[in-house]
């Protein structure tokens, strides 16, 4: 969500009416050791809430309250496209600790590898985005028409298009990293065969239940003999809210016009149930606008 405050409370600082804000999603179980440090996106206990996913009203109504922690200030020039913040912030989260466990272990890493993200809905468009502004070399794979809308955003954004992994192998063999937002089980398992030695496999995608066949012998031999890191990562802390918003603006400068035609349908919200219900070519992020 994005909106612009209304009132502040007077102890308030920070914030004043008239600002715009996304809010964070996630509130920490207040018991863990890492919601008690502000890391609620790690939260141990699972006994955390989010509002409009787990045990909280959402944020679709035409007035929301909450405490001044949880908003993130963003530049009004970004008012038409901060609404893509949060799905931003969760590939902030899988991108920077990807980068952080790589230098860590590799010194010699040069930051600069070929990435390859699967699945370019919002996130992996969005991480597509992340990737090309460090100047990474971004391979998106999806498997819809090259001349689709999907591609077109990528290629606008300077990366590269393919619609098979047995394209990706032919054209680059493997990738130093990898960021799924596919979430399906078996396009996952089969995303590690075109990682490279000591490369990373960064999971976003949440899966449904689904039984296949997987030699896990070779699976985790895999692991081990190219020292390849596999993680998985959901939702994200206040600096990835801070590093989204950041890299929005300059994307935005970078590519004039590119980022906002992620968002293909904005819908009044009196007519909401069109934005659940219809079923439109090409979609990509459909918006409800409250002020409609
Ligand atoms: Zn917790």
């Amino acid at each position: 969500m994005v909106g612009m405050l209304v009132e502040v409370g007077p102890k308030v600082k920070g914030l004043a009416p008239k600002d715009l804000v996304v809010p964070m999603v996630r509130r920490g179980c207040g018991l863990c050791h890492d919601c008690k440090q502000g890391f609620s996106d790690l939260c141990t206990t699972g006994l955390y809430l989010e509002r409009g996913i787990k045990g909280l009203h959402g944020f679709q109504s035409q007035f929301v309250v909450d405490e001044a922690a949880y908003f993130i200030k963003v530049p009004r020039e970004l008012s038409h496209l901060a609404v893509l913040t949060e799905p931003t912030t969760v590939v902030e989260k899988a991108i920077d600790t990807a980068f952080r466990l790589q230098k860590a272990r590799l010194p010699a890493w040069d930051a600069q590898p070929l990435a390859l993200v699967a699945g370019l809905g919002p996130v992996g468009l969005l991480a597509s985005m992340i990737l090309r502004l460090r100047g990474i070399h971004v391979v998106g794979f999806d498997i819809v028409d090259p001349t689709s809308h999907r591609p077109q955003l990528l290629k606008a954004m300077g990366g590269e298009y393919v619609q098979s992994l047995s394209a990706f192998k032919e054209q680059h063999g493997s990738c130093d990293l990898i960021v799924e937002a596919v979430g399906v089980a078996k396009v996952e398992e089969a995303l590690l065969e075109h990682l490279s030695a000591n490369g990373i496999y960064a999971l976003t995608g949440v899966p449904r239940d689904e039984t296949f066949p997987i030699d896990g012998g070779a699976f985790f031999r895999q692991l081990v003999m190219k020292n390849q890191d596999l993680f998985g990562s959901v939702n994200a802390n206040h600096s990835h809210f801070e590093q989204a918003v950041k890299d929005l603006h300059s994307a935005q400068m970078k590519w004039p016009g590119v980022v906002e035609k992620m968002i293909t349908r904005r819908i009044p919200y009196l007519q909401y149930a069109q934005a659940f219900t219809g079923k439109w070519k090409d979609d990509i992020k459909v918006v409800i606008d409250w002020n409609s």
